[in-house]
């Protein structure tokens, strides 16, 4: 990479656009399942800036997907780079600017890697920077659980609104992602027939729902050690955890139902479906063992991945954060699910997770460098230079 396109780069970023979008985007506040108005702040912004901009349903019409395209002109791979606009469901903090940080909800998570993302744009727009193929800018709603279930990605992957790479600006500034564990959110409803019943007057050979329930807390809790066995030289290891246990009106009345909350995490390369499918198997055992009904309900909040370190992806971002910073990020695994895990482990895109070092995502002090929003631009245009216009 010439030092010319750095120092170029370096003087096209402007600070003040970055953080005025970024403010721009805070101060819409915008909860898992209603980003409608933040993601018509993004459109806004970017047609002002002259970006022609497509919305699409995506599964979600009450708040379309964003999608702007910077087209070199050239044949080449798209690289595409996607955030979720929305929000967990928290008090909502206004955006401020102090001390060189921007403060608010989902500055860190995401809105400010976000608009870092599409400062990096404008960049490679002003230089014509782009030696082939294009960028492609996307933003879209349902990314935090449990109240969002990926529909709105899994809409774009289906629908082919999506690159041949994704960089995602999440609060994740190192390691460099190449492997992350797959996670299943489940809830096992344990059942007995009848209705609730005064303890001295339940009929001989009543199933209790509460011993089935302990037995599968102690199963799953036995099953975790041997878990451990299964590991993945970066991401770790296989687990089950389980962090809710709920039955019982009174002291002495036979319950129907009992409630067990919990995840099962996975190492790559198992499929999501495998792992459904194994866990089931433990509840069906222990229903059997306990003459009661266990219904499971598992959702899939991403899949494990790994991508290989000879993709063309990890080498254009190695090469872009080196000319950057001068030397290339250590390889490591995602500590946790993203978009990235559908991309990569539903279909097959190589999607990297990079983004500012902020702070504070999932609560009430959420908090990202200015700094480090002008790192993510510089080095967000850099690599689509690399990926664009690579061998
Ligand atoms: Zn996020």
């Amino acid at each position: 990479m010439n030092n010319a396109l750095l120092d170029q780069v370096a003087r096209t970023v402007d600070r003040q656009r970055l953080i005025d979008t970024a403010v721009a985007l805070v101060e819409v506040p915008s909860p898992t399942r209603s980003a409608g108005a933040v993601a018509d702040r993004l459109a806004e912004i970017l047609t002002a800036d002259g970006f022609s901009v497509q919305r699409h349903d995506a599964d979600w019409p009450q708040a379309p997907i964003v999608m702007a395209a910077l087209d070199s002109g050239r044949p080449g791979p798209t690289l595409q780079f996607d955030g979720h606009l929305d929000s967990v469901h928290l008090p909502f903090v206004p955006p401020r600017v102090e001390d060189d940080t921007l403060y608010g909800s989902s500055s860190a998570d995401m809105k400010g890697g976000i608009a870092a993302a599409l400062e990096a744009v404008r960049v490679l727009r002003t230089l014509d920077a782009l030696p082939a193929g294009r960028v492609l800018l996307t933003a879209h709603d349902h990314h935090e659980g449990p109240w969002g279930d990926g529909r709105q990605v899994r809409a774009m992957i289906r629908e082919g609104l999506v690159g041949d790479a994704v960089l995602l600006p999440e609060y994740l500034a190192e390691p460099l992602p190449v492997a992350g564990r797959g996670v299943g959110i489940f809830q096992a409803t344990i059942r007995r027939e009848g209705t609730p019943v005064h303890e001295v007057l339940r009929p001989p050979g009543t199933p209790n729902v509460l011993v089935a329930g302990a037995q599968l807390v102690n199963r799953l809790h036995v099953w975790n050690e041997s878990l451990k066995e299964k590991t993945h030289s970066l991401a770790g290891h296989d687990s089950t955890f389980v962090g809710k246990l709920q039955s019982g009106e009174i002291y002495n009345q036979s319950p129907t139902e009992c409630i067990v909350q919990g995840t099962r995490r996975w190492v790559p390369p198992s499929s999501g479906k495998a792992v459904q499918e194994e866990f089931s198997q433990v509840l069906a055992e222990v229903a059997t063992a306990t003459g009661t009904e266990i219904d499971l309900e598992f959702t899939v909040q991403g899949g494990a991945y790994q991508i290989d370190s000879g993709n063309s992806l990890v080498a254009a971002f190695q090469k872009a954060h080196s000319a950057l910073i001068g030397s290339p990020l250590p390889i490591g695994a995602k500590p946790f699910v993203d978009d990235g895990n559908t991309y990569a482990s539903e279909a097959g895109i190589p999607a990297i997770t990079h983004g500012p070092a902020a702070t504070g995502a999932h609560t009430l002090s959420e908090a990202v460098p200015v700094e480090e929003l002008v790192r993510v631009a510089k080095l967000y245009a850099l690599t689509a230079v690399e990926f664009c216009g690579g061998p």
